[in-house]
């Protein structure tokens, strides 16, 4: 790219200039070529818009600002500019639609088929236009949905119940929920978890059909569907690392390692012995009553 002369930059201006404005005059105010670029900004003066720096590069976009809305010294909108500049070119080169899904997951080793489904809906999102393309998304997120309760699930958790239907998200993972999360302790557990868990479906369904979503709605079930999975995934980590909901006797410490148990006949643990790491406490837990089928 060549230098930009003054009749560049006041084409320029007056392309932008909403409701069309006049250059009056542009001279350069200052060079900055500390970047290994040289940089120019340019004082303008216009007769609707009033003075407005404009800065320009031989590689990077021109771009203007307001003299009286920045209140910027030419050194100043120099700095600001660059680094507008910088977020914008990372931003563009470093967004990941997985990237989002791992952040908000946790990044805790969701289904590999579950996983791809919801990059694939992060990067649907980001050309997402017409009522049409939204209530795709809602059917997507359904299909993560039933995709999720299917992932979550094994037959001997309906007991003597009746089984779901295959694509019965909701009783899969009502019975997930009553498998996994039993007792008292984690009643509030379970009552956020059903909350969120009827929300989020209910709200794709609405999302499936509504002729008047907009990109925000469909983000939102989005996002609300991609927590979901991360919740489930929660849970099963719990599950997996029973141990977290002990505390030291003595300190209350919740750095405790098993040091000792005492299984049954069939290798099922029925006691812990949990040393804490602050005070040397060891910890007596019957992990009877938590005892949970853990399937790998
Ligand atoms: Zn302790």
């Amino acid at each position: 790219m060549s230098k930009r002369t003054l009749e560049d930059v006041a084409r320029y201006v007056e392309n932008q200039c909403k409701g069309g404005c006049k250059v009056l005059s542009a001279k350069p105010e200052q060079h900055f070529n500390d970047m290994g670029e040289e940089v120019r900004v340019w004082n303008v003066k216009t007769d609707l818009e009033g003075a407005l720096w404009v800065v320009e590069g031989d590689t990077m976009p021109m771009n203007f600002y307001s003299q009286e809305a920045y209140y910027f010294s030419a050194d100043e909108v120099y700095s600001f500019h660059i680094g507008l500049m910088e977020r914008m070119s990372k931003a563009s080169s470093e967004y990941k639609p997985e990237k989002f899904v791992e952040a908000i997951t946790l990044d805790n080793g969701i289904a590999l088929q579950l996983f791809r489904k919801l990059k694939n809906i992060a990067t649907l999102i980001d050309s997402a236009v017409e009522i049409e393309d939204f209530q795709a998304i809602g059917v997507q997120c359904r299909e993560i949905l039933i995709e999720l309760g299917n992932s979550i699930y094994f037959a001997e958790m309906a007991g003597q119940r009746e089984q779901p239907k295959a694509s019965d998200f909701k009783r899969k993972t009502e019975l997930f929920i009553q498998f996994y999360l039993i007792g008292s302790e984690n009643s509030d557990y379970r009552s956020i978890i059903r909350k969120l868990t009827e929300s989020t479906w209910d709200y794709a369904c609405k999302i499936t059909h509504s002729s008047s979503t907009t990109f925000y709605e469909a983000s939102t079930c989005v996002t609300l569907c991609t927590s979901l999975v991360g919740v489930y995934e929660n849970i099963r980590q719990k599950v997996f690392d029973p141990i977290s909901q002990y505390k030291c006797k003595s300190c209350k410490s919740k750095k405790l390692k098993p040091i000792d148990d005492v299984a049954t006949d069939d290798g099922i643990v029925v006691k812990w012995f949990l040393q804490c790491d602050e005070c040397g406490e060891i910890t007596e837990v019957n992990v009877e009553k938590n005892l949970v089928k853990i399937e790998i």
